[in-house]
């Protein structure tokens, strides 16, 4: 079984479909290297979400082939997978604990290690202002967090586990502007240290990404940075 070193992701001439004959993906090549920021931009329904399934190995691509630090994507170990590629869903959950143990979610990490990951998450400001800290209860009958919070705490969820890579769907356009340059810093800052693939409904959110993708009904339209684009 093979091992995630460094993070460095590779695509090759993928296609993919839901359905026979209605291709959701075409011909897509990526070279993401090791700690390189990457962002996905398109309209809805492009592909963008599909894409990401794809590298998280939800689902298996018809043609085309995906490696991590050049291992097939198949061939890396369900724990191994898990423990070093890191998800901060389209729809954050929240259980029905404190703000520590949804950071934690059952891993055995220390209060450093939790207030590290909100802090690299541009979360911990937010966290300290609420009523109980770290202790505040979430969830059903707790606190309510606004969907930018949710989104930082998940990104804080999502570190804790040290991942190599990480991988982003931003939930909507609708976070305030303040979040949304929260999570461009966290995102910029991981720079070097994690591979970051960051779905955004705004350009700006990826504004500091090395590249920004255009994804348009399932190709890569463009590529560029932020201010070739
Ligand atoms: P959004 O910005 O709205 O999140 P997206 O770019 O993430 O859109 P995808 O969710 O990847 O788009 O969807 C791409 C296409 O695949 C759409 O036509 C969508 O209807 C279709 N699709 C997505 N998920 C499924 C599925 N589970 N089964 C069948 N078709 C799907
Ligand atoms: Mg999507």
């Amino acid at each position: 079984e093979g091992a995630v070193t460094r993070g460095e992701i590779r695509v090759e001439q993928l296609d993919f479909a839901y359905r026979p004959g209605l291709p959701v993906l075409r011909d897509i090549d990526l070279h993401l290297p090791a700690g390189s920021f990457h962002g996905i931009v398109g309209h809805t329904g492009s592909g963008k979400s599909t894409l990401l399934s794809l590298l998280l190995r939800f689902y298996r691509a018809e043609a085309g082939r995906i490696r991590i630090d050049g291992i097939p994507l198949e061939a890396i170990g369900e724990d191994e997978f898990r423990a070093r590629v890191g998800l901060v869903p389209q729809e954050p959950f929240l259980l029905a604990a404190t703000v520590r143990e949804n950071i934690a979610m059952g891993r055995a990490l220390s209060d450093g290690q939790v207030q590290a990951a909100a802090a690299a998450a541009q979360a911990h400001d937010f966290i300290e202002r609420l009523e109980q800290g770290y202790d505040t209860p979430l969830g059903e009958g707790g606190a309510r967090l606004s969907v930018g919070q949710k989104q930082l705490l998940s990104i804080a969820r999502a570190l804790a586990g040290l991942p190599r890579i990480l991988f982003l769907d931003e939930a909507t356009a609708h976070i305030d502007s303040e979040t949304e340059q929260l999570v461009q810093q966290a995102l910029a800052r991981l720079r070097g240290r994690v591979t970051v693939v960051a779905i955004a409904h705004r350009l700006s959110t990826v504004r500091d990404a090395d590249r920004i993708l255009v994804l348009n009904h399932g190709r890569i339209a463009e590529r560029g940075t932020h201010a070739e684009l």
